[in-house]
């Protein structure tokens, strides 16, 4: 299948791409600069220009960004669309944050109403955070689902960054619904929101400095900077980035993934757990890694989340997720914390970790 993936060098995006190449589909993938196309280049040595190409999309919230990206000879039959700001480090929230995740949303599927009449599907990465806000508070009880939103506002946006972000998240998503629901596309949509995804990098592509957002906290423990406690969480909800690849690009091939959201999560975690693996890997950094902080809301003792009641997972005094769709529809098969620890760590190490 011919694909178009763009932000094909973000964290997530390149182990989509890997997915994809893997299975032997033909990508273009969209990249802000030609020294990026070349990092993945030098990342995926063994495909021709048949199987992996580039388009330059410097600044997808500049109107029409995507409209020459997706013509393609072949044409493209699904267009996977990963790239959003995940950062923090922000002046302005709409001009940051808000307007590439928004316009970057919305204007991919004009380019491809426009100009792609070919694509039958079309994968959105959303986010948790169009789900989950953490205003409503940790609900104990509650089970989140592909049901809820996020009901964040204008005003919340602008409160600080991780909220800007969040928000930016939303409202991307919601767009991609009603562009659904009033443009009535010959196309299909689905969303991947996922919470916090960790795994492994791909060392061409990412230096300990310009580290993707998420996995900076595993850096911060493995290079000592968690020596005095171990910072808590945020989310306790996770998901492994090899796992949330195969999903995105199982939601294309499968028919009945269409027109829905997936929360692809594999479960709880805790910011201690990932203390705890390090510690057991890494036995000469383990004196760096602090013992204290990171546990689960309760503390923890709270980690009487039960596995063994009816195969049910819950989390003292947190809520409830339910993931049933993306093992149903999707059938995926979560990777274990442990794994996802053990292999992300020669990855990091070979960044200077
Ligand atoms: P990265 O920062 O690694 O990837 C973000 C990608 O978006 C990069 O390729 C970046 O390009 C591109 N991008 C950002 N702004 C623009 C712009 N204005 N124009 C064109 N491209 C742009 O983050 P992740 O891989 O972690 O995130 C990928 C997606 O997954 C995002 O949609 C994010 O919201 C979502 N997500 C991530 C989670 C996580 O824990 N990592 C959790 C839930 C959702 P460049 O690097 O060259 O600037």
């Amino acid at each position: 299948t011919r694909v178009l993936l763009t932000g094909g060098s973000g964290f997530i995006a390149v182990h989509v791409l890997e997915a994809l190449l893997t299975q032997g589909h033909s990508v273009v993938t969209t990249v802000r600069s030609d020294a990026k196309a070349q990092m993945l280049r030098d990342t995926f040595p063994n495909y021709g220009t048949d199987k992996l190409d580039f388009a330059i999309v410097a600044d997808m919230a500049e109107e029409g960004a995507f409209d020459e990206a997706v013509k393609s000879d072949p044409p493209f039959e699904w267009v996977i669309h990963t790239a959003s700001p995940f950062h923090f480090n922000i002046t302005d929230t709409k001009k940051d944050l808000l307007d590439p995740a928004i316009i970057g949303t919305t204007g991919i599927l004009n380019a491809i109403k426009k100009n792609a009449p070919s694509v039958k599907r079309v994968i959105i990465t959303s986010s948790f955070a169009a789900i989950f806000s953490p205003k409503i508070g940790n609900r104990p009880g509650y089970t989140y689902s592909e049901k809820d939103w996020n009901p964040t506002t204008e005003e919340d946006a602008i409160q600080d960054p991780p909220s800007g972000y969040r928000a930016s998240k939303t409202f991307a998503e919601k767009a991609a619904w009603d562009f659904i629901e009033t443009e009535k596309p010959s196309f299909t949509i689905s969303t991947m929101n996922p919470p916090m995804v960790f795994g492994p990098i791909h060392p061409k592509l990412q230096t300990l400095d310009t580290l993707n957002t998420s996995n900076q906290r595993i850096r911060d423990m493995m290079v000592g900077k968690s020596q005095d406690e171990i910072p808590a969480a945020g989310v306790y909800v996770w998901v492994d980035v090899r796992d949330l690849a195969v999903a995105h690009v199982r939601a294309a091939e499968r028919p009945s993934a269409a027109g829905k959201r997936f929360f692809v999560t594999a479960g709880y975690y805790s910011n201690r757990e990932i203390a705890d693996i390090l510690r057991e890997q890494l036995p000469d950094v383990a004196s760096k890694i602090a013992t204290k902080g990171g546990e689960f809301p309760e503390g923890e003792h709270a980690v009487q989340y039960n596995q063994e009641a009816a195969g049910l997972m819950f989390l003292v005094g947190y809520f409830e997720y339910d993931n049933s769709r993306t093992e149903d529809i999707l059938g995926i098969q979560y990777r274990s914390l442990q794994d996802m620890v053990k292999d992300t760590i020669p990855t990091l190490q070979a960044v200077g970790a």
